[in-house]
């Protein structure tokens, strides 16, 4: 077997992010190439929350002290936040977030809400700040800024179980379409010895663990049960993805909360005209970019599918005394198959053809391509892929990248 390569390694080589003495420690610069892994992420999650009904939102990255009192993260977390910005003539000190979900807790709060509205699904790609050791910092899998594929829905409480279905379903595609079918599911529930660690009726712990463990088991998805694991405010499950030399690792946290409504306020207007608190279900089925890019480099040792691939297609025209007709017509094809959404790199350095391929084969890409003499010639073009190549005629050459490279269908 292959030696497994670190993630560290493989965004070295592929040139996905870089740390910076000036810019801090664990606040990874993302690199064109890290980028583009990102936002087909983004593309992709944000069109299957449109299509489950979430509503996005954008909230800021700093708040006041009192948010974080109010949430309780600066009594329970406080040392994992950033130390306070102080401003000038007595203002009071804000924090940068170490969570989004008090930021929407405030967006729900904005208006007036009728069970008839909920479930109300707000998500973000959001921007978070946590004051790690240095010592715990490491790649992209530890850092001190990271930005979550985020979301809180507020729904009925008596209405919980059936929206937690729907987001245990969509954490099923989502690793489905991913091609990460080794994880399984850890339930994390209070410990009943303890309970005055937690917040909340124990009534509503019964349930609310209740209806996460229906669930798991509704959809016959592996779960372990793990007691005393469960946030202060409410129970929550895990995913574990497994990884290889035996290790696991957690990506994404489901969350049932039953106590935040009470902390801030929260509201509807039930049929009977009682305003009632609604539960919340945190949820962030790619956890955070970063985690989650580190894991995918890791499972995927930097061969990423292809419409996550950073460099989908790589032109190499050949050196030589037709060198300018190889450019022009290596320009031509990396130009048809931009059109079409590709990632390209188009190589025009002089040098041995040997050296260039090595080069390029760092940034593991999904096709790679050599333009000659033979090629500006003829009306096809070998197209070297992974594990085979392929002769493709010019007339198919867009169509056959526009197919190639296409995210997973969501219909
Ligand atoms: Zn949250």
């Amino acid at each position: 077997m292959d030696q497994i390569l670190d993630h560290r390694q493989i965004a070295d080589e592929m040139e996905i992010f870089v740390l910076d003495a000036e810019v801090g420690a664990g606040l990874p610069l993302w690199l064109p190439n890290g980028s583009a892994i990102r936002e087909a992420l983004e593309r992709y999650m944000k069109e299957l929350e449109q299509k489950g009904g979430y509503q996005r939102v954008h909230s800021p990255h700093i708040a006041k002290a009192a948010l974080y009192q109010r949430s309780g993260h600066l009594a329970k977390f406080g040392n994992e936040m950033f130390p306070p910005i102080e401003l000038p003539s007595g203002e009071e000190k804000m924090y940068l977030r170490p969570m989004n979900c008090p930021h929407h807790h405030k967006i729900f709060a904005a208006k007036m809400r009728s069970y008839r509205d909920l479930p109300i699904r707000l998500a973000e790609y959001g921007q978070v700040y946590r004051f790690e050791n240095s010592g715990a910092l490491r790649g992209l899998s530890r850092v001190r800024s990271l930005c979550q594929n985020d979301a809180h829905i507020y729904v009925q409480p008596e209405k919980a179980f059936e929206e937690i279905l729907k987001v245990l379903n969509l954490h099923e595609q989502v690793y489905r379409d991913l091609g990460l079918v080794d994880h399984h599911y850890r339930l994390s529930l209070h410990d009943p010895s303890q309970f005055h660690l937690y917040q909340g009726q124990k009534s509503d712990w019964r349930v609310a663990e209740d209806f996460l463990k229906k669930a798991l088991q509704h959809l016959n998805l592996k779960f372990v049960e793990v007691a005393g694991e469960a946030a202060f405010y409410g129970p929550k499950i895990d995913v574990q993805m497994e990884m290889a030399g035996d290790r696991e690792e957690s990506v994404a946290s489901l969350q049932l909360d039953i106590c935040s409504a009470e902390n801030f306020q929260l509201s509807y207007r039930d049929g009977a005209g009682n305003d009632v608190r609604p539960w919340v279900i945190h949820r962030a089925p790619l956890g955070s970019h970063e985690r989650f890019v580190a894991l995918l480099l890791e499972k995927f040792q930097g061969r990423l599918p292809l419409w996550l691939a950073p460099v989908q297609l790589a032109i190499l025209p050949m050196p030589g005394a037709r060198e300018e007709d190889n450019k022009r017509h290596a320009e031509h094809l990396a130009d048809q198959a931009r059109a079409v959404g590709a990632r390209v790199s188009l190589d025009l350095s002089s040098g041995s053809l040997n050296k260039r391929m090595r080069f390029v084969r760092r940034f593991r890409p999904g096709f790679i391509v050599v333009v000659g003499e033979k090629e500006c010639d003829s009306s096809e073009i070998v197209v070297r892929g992974r594990d085979s190549e392929k002769i493709i005629s010019l007339k198919d050459w867009k169509c056959f990248f526009r197919e190639s490279l296409a995210g997973p269908v969501q219909s």
